[in-house]
């Protein structure tokens, strides 16, 4: 039945059109393997606006409590655990999917495809004593930042729906609620990904893997004429450029992973991340990132290690004499921190409304920064401020009038510009906290739904949110701690 949908790319009733492309390359990169069926099937919470982006049928789905669970698969699905390597927090190891599991790309109405993975579906072959299952909490937790993450533009995975399992987990808080999340994906294609091809020094796997992911990613560069090197250049410019957006907002990913760095550039894996409030560079909010190495300044760095060690496992096939094959992933390298101060600078520059580019900027926004930081100024609230002409800063202020006016654009138009990058509202920690915690204790989703309901306008400063969405967090909430208990 299913290939026969396939073969005539036929949508399923429920919109279901699952192909498999990557279940065609070599087997070192997958394993195939069934979610394992849950207790009670309910589903908490289902995105239908992206439902019908993907050409499924929204309240059809709301029926199938059962597939959002693992306990039935979508037909066509063909579930595979994806293997993986990675450094984290700088040690090398072998990973894989050790509770996700692939379902199939959908085929969207637009002929674009996503992966449909189920998170929490249960232990593969990779769990490594793992229990292969999440709770409630994290699983929303993801839900509710990706999808805020999506309404500020930033790219993204993001979240068809969440279904509670009826079942519980052990974590160190103790007994949780378990749940199951859909993630939603341009690819579950990571740099650890490549590091595990070359690590099993498998030429044909990573020179597979390449072509796929230049195919799915970057098709404007198949042909090329080392399609590894042009791969490295069009990934390392596209993390440049999300990590760029991250600073934009104050977002800390808090495990910069390289299994956690997605070759198609989105960002990937919602664990200990979280939005800064007072700006400070070295802030980090994850319990187990004690020495501060993704903490939130850190992060162009880290992309840049990280980018370093997708070079590195693509050496073997980037040139075949050695040194030459290090020499151009080492220029390439070099050229990281260019790449991101060139984006950084753009994002930068739209946050204070300059269109035009003066040699003195980088100053005028770094002082602007460091006021902020010597003042334990909000992030968010002070370029909000900004944009609204609500901000006092005195002498810095004098400097930014002076620099708006050699410009020709309208101080109208500098003010769109200001509002379209300053958000009025992002997902405050104790907002989300207080979310997570009525939907996971008191099986009320209310608070959540309102939450997505305030995050989904981010730039629309005329929206009078209530204030318990827009204000800094209360004293007692600082420091704010994440923790990796998934
Ligand atoms: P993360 O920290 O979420 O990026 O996960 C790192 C690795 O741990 C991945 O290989 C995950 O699949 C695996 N992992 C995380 N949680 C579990 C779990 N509860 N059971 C099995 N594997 C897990
Ligand atoms: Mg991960």
């Amino acid at each position: 039945m299913s290939s026969e949908i396939q073969d005539h790319g036929l949508a399923t009733p429920e919109g279901w059109r699952l192909e498999h492309q990557y279940a065609q390359l070599p087997a070192l990169l997958h394993e195939r393997w069934e979610p394992t069926p849950v207790k009670e099937p309910r589903l908490l919470i289902l995105n239908e606006a992206l439902a019908s982006e993907l050409g499924l049928d929204a309240k059809a789905l709301r029926q199938r409590a059962a597939v959002f669970a693992g306990n039935e698969l979508p037909p066509g699905a063909k579930p595979l655990a994806q293997a993986y390597a990675g450094h984290q927090f700088g040690n090398f190891t072998g990973l894989g999917d050790g509770r996700a599991l692939l379902l199939g790309e959908q085929i969207t109405p637009e002929d674009r495809r996503f992966d449909i993975q189920l998170k929490g579906a249960g232990p593969t072959p990779f769990s490594r004593g793992g229990d292969g299952r999440a709770a409630i909490g994290p699983m929303l937790r993801e839900y509710v930042i990706s999808e805020a993450m999506h309404a500020l533009g930033i790219p993204t995975t993001r979240s068809l729906a969440v279904a509670a399992t009826g079942e519980v987990v052990f974590r160190k808080q103790g007994l949780l609620p378990g749940a199951v999340l859909t993630r939603v994906a341009a690819s579950h294609i990571r740099v650890g990904t490549f590091q595990w091809a070359a690590a099993h020094q498998d030429l044909v796997a990573l020179r597979a893997l390449t072509e796929h992911t230049l195919e799915r990613h970057y098709p404007e560069l198949l042909g090329a004429e080392n399609p590894a090197l042009s791969l490295l250049e069009a990934a390392l410019k596209r993390q440049a450029s999300l990590i760029a957006r991250w600073m934009q907002v104050g977002f800390i990913h808090g495990v910069m992973n390289t299994d956690n760095v997605a070759l198609a550039g989105e960002t990937i894996d919602y664990g200990p991340c979280a939005f800064m409030d007072e700006y400070d560079p070295k802030t980090t909010f994850s319990s187990i990132d004690r020495r501060g190495r993704y903490a939130f300044g850190n992060q162009p760095q880290i992309a840049q290690w990280n980018a370093a060690r997708l070079a590195e496992a693509l050496l073997p096939i980037l040139h075949p004499d050695e040194n030459k094959a290090l020499e151009l992933a080492n220029s390439l390298i070099e050229k990281f921190a260019d790449f991101f101060q060139l984006d950084w600078l753009t994002v930068m520059r739209a946050k204070l409304g300059l269109f035009t580019t003066e040699a003195e900027d980088r100053t005028l926004i770094q002082d602007l920064l460091n006021w902020m930081q010597n003042t334990k100024a909000d992030y968010t609230q002070t370029f909000a401020a900004l944009a609204m002409g609500r901000l006092e800063t005195n002498e810095w202020q004098t400097r930014w009038q002076q620099r708006l006016s050699r410009q020709t654009q309208s101080h109208a138009e500098s003010v769109a510009l200001m509002r379209r990058h300053n958000p009025a509202v992002i997902p405050r920690n104790h907002k989300v906290e207080e979310a997570l915690a009525a939907a996971s204790d008191h099986d009320d989703l209310n608070p959540l739904h309102r939450l997505l309901t305030a995050l989904a306008n981010p730039y629309d400063h005329e929206l009078d949110l209530p204030i318990e969405f827009t204000e800094a967090p209360p004293a007692c909430n600082t420091p704010y701690q994440t923790f990796c208990g998934t």
